[in-house]
């Protein structure tokens, strides 16, 4: 019997339709990899079951989980960022339900920044016996220490179900600080992924990540040197998984906090990855190229130990100093990822981005590419703020800048966003599933604007992003950068359609 039955639930299909089939990518479970090393260091036996990774039907992972004999099946729902932790749940809620149905003697906990935001509601789900409020660390911990039946109220940061069933959220418990950060969380149990011959075999990059080619997409890996982010940008909920309240108005913003861990210790990990022959990683954190204390040390070390990779890293436009972009593409950062967000100034002031005001996009994006750095330009689609003309401005810009590559999301109130409660508030229309929430499914629907419909904003965004990946200009860039192949693979890509449920339909949104 072991402890602890780490499981990702597979979504990928309904999620990304038919992009799942080759173009998005399979990443290694990064926050179930650091729960995991934390299990073992305290001597409670743990396993991952990443159904994602081995593609398994919900019948196949129910006998996986059975047959693990976990006193615990927690599914650690992060997504390939916290921000799509809620589309994971599309896969989480169908499997664990279908499990207690089959296996009602086994218990099941929820972990990641869904939960974190709405604890009560997943709790309110009949076949969930635990969710955790936080990044749940310590919890776990304590959770693992009891028989999961007795003493349930003495342990911080968990909900559950008391006897006559009713939901307790317990007070919430500590996340794990910086300064406890390399004992605590003292790497990535990087042997307990699934694998077919070679570790981390299953597990592919992002297509644009290896310039559109398939070679050395394979092996791949995702990590932080940095867990959070000191920003609160009103759209995004990635900070939620940091919250110490159980406040039900509690948003992402409230809980703004930066943790590092020793950039030494850092780079000792991602040697442990070159060791594995991995060359193709992507730098996690929220936000890396911010405070030079950790940036440069670990940049440096990467360096002088002759550690050769192919890095993502994220950036905002207001963070990228141009006397550091050497030493970023020195060390193998290849893809610098700017949330550029907004054309029109007043949208993102309303989103919080209107610090970078002052600072000249275009002056920025140049500086990078001059650097020998391709640029990841993320676009969002259905601010509140934008009517029709916005979002023209916006895809103006990004037609303008012509970055490497560029994602255009259709705007979501996610839960545990400040955008969520302020839509709350206006009572505005918000999903009704979790497909609904997540941007690339069948069912997506996005929220409505000041001057928009649902449906609009997302009809643009579509168009837009054909109207992108179509452009001449972009695609001869793209060709005289990275080669012909990589040319014809982004026009096979453009000519996969996502059908949109809305947009079918008649109805107004
Ligand atoms: S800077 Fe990025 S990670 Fe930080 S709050 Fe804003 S969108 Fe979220």
């Amino acid at each position: 019997m072991i402890d602890v039955l780490f499981v990702i639930p597979n979504s990928a299909k309904k999620i990304y339709q038919n992009l799942a089939n080759i173009y998005t990518a399979i990443e290694p479970p990064t926050w179930a990899l650091l729960l995991a090393s934390n299990i073992r260091k305290n001597n409670l036996s743990c396993e991952i079951l990443d159904c994602d990774a081995l593609r398994l039907t919900e019948e196949q992972s129910i006998e996986e989980i059975n047959d693990s004999k976990c006193r615990l099946a927690c599914f650690v729902l992060y997504g390939q960022q916290p921000n799509q932790g809620t589309f994971l749940m599309i896969g989480a809620t169908r499997l664990a339900q279908q499990l207690k149905l089959h296996h009602p003697m086994i218990k099941i906990g929820f972990i990641g920044s869904h939960i974190s935001a709405l604890p009560m509601e997943v709790l309110s789900y009949n076949y969930i016996d635990f969710v955790f409020i936080n990044e749940g660390v310590y919890s776990l911990n304590n959770l693992l220490k009891t028989d999961l039946k007795n003493n349930l109220h003495k342990v911080k940061g968990i909900g559950y179900k008391d006897e006559e069933n009713n939901p307790i959220l317990n007070s919430p418990s500590e996340v794990v600080l910086e300064k406890d950060i390399n004992n605590e969380l003292p790497g990535y149990a990087w042997d307990l992924l699934p694998k077919n011959k070679n570790i981390l075999d299953l597990y592919r990059a992002h297509y644009w990540h290896t310039f559109f080619s398939e070679k050395n997409r394979t092996p791949f890996v995702a990590v932080y040197s940095s867990l959070g982010c000191k920003f609160g940008c009103n759209f995004c909920m990635i900070n939620i998984v940091n919250r110490n309240s159980i406040n039900s108005d509690a948003k992402a913003s409230d809980f703004k906090l930066m943790r590092h861990w020793d950039p030494m210790f850092f780079v000792d990990q991602l040697e442990i990855l070159a060791n594995y022959g991995v060359k193709t990683i992507r730098l996690s954190d929220e936000m890396f190229f911010l405070n030079k204390k950790f940036y440069v040390p670990i940049l440096k070390e990467i360096i002088n130990r002759g550690l050769k990779f192919n890095l993502w890293a994220y950036a905002r436009v207001d963070t990228v100093r141009n006397d550091q972009l050497e030493l970023f593409k020195e060390a193998g950062v290849n893809w610098l990822c700017l949330g550029i967000e907004a054309g029109n100034q007043e949208v993102r002031r309303n989103i919080d981005k209107g610090r970078f005001e002052k600072v000249n996009i275009r002056d920025v994006t140049k500086s990078i590419n001059d650097h020998g750095i391709n640029i990841l330009g993320n676009y969002i689609f259905g601010l509140p703020e934008d009517s029709m003309q916005r979002m023209n401005e916006t895809l103006d810009l990004a037609m303008e800048l012509n970055t490497e590559h560029a994602n255009f999301y259709p705007c979501q109130a996610l839960p545990g966003s400040p955008l969520y409660f302020e839509a709350k508030k206006k009572k505005w229309d918000l999903p009704n599933s979790f497909e609904e929430y997540a941007f690339f499914s069948y069912e997506c629907k996005p929220l409505r604007t000041n001057y928009c419909t649902s449906k609009e904003v997302l009809q643009f965004r579509d168009e837009a992003w054909q109207k992108y990946f179509t452009n001449p200009n972009f695609l001869n860039m793209i060709e005289k950068k990275f080669g012909k192949e990589s040319k014809n693979n982004i026009t096979k890509l453009s000519n996969i359609k996502l059908n949109r449920q809305i947009l079918e339909n008649s109805n107004e949104y």
